[in-house]
């Protein structure tokens, strides 16, 4: 699999802008809060942090913020580790690549297998409801006619 094409890069680029929207509007977020987070988006982004990382970092820290309910400067050692192991608790990590992915990511943001049984389920719905699509198709005569000259054809 190509580790990274373009499309994806896009995808993580309005990710990246949709994330960033959110923070103006987020009332949770303390002022202070939503400077040092756009201050360190800037750092990361100097720093030549790929752009899914970028995503995630604003992602996780609105989420600290938001659980925090206090400035970063003023956090203290324990506030970190209580907000550690409630977020440890919600990040689905993946089984394939142990990647941390955020509780709102169906797939592995690295290596993009579907990191929960439901995703897994519905996609496999998806595929078997393409088979039989094909099947029924196979079934129909007209369809069968146009497949074998067209074989005829290209066997030629
Ligand atoms: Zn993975």
């Amino acid at each position: 699999m190509i580790a990274q094409p373009i499309d994806d890069i896009h995808h993580y680029g309005r990710r990246l802008a949709a994330a960033l929207s959110i923070l103006p509007g987020d009332k949770r977020i303390l002022e202070k809060n939503r400077k040092n987070i756009k201050q360190f988006l800037e750092y990361i982004r100097a720093e030549g942090l790929s752009i899914p990382r970028q995503v995630r970092y604003v992602y996780v820290l609105r989420k600290i913020s938001n659980l925090l309910g206090k400035e970063f400067y003023r956090t203290t050692k324990p506030d970190m580790i209580t907000i550690v192991s409630e977020h440890r608790l919600r990040i689905k990590t993946c089984l394939r690549c142990q990647e941390s992915n955020s509780p709102t990511n169906s797939f592995c943001s690295r290596c993009r297998p579907p990191l929960d049984m439901r995703t897994a389920m519905q996609l496999h719905e998806e595929e078997s409801k393409t088979h039989s699509v094909m099947d029924d198709l196979l079934e129909d005569p007209e369809v069968k006619e146009v497949l074998l000259s067209k074989l005829k054809a290209m066997a030629r």
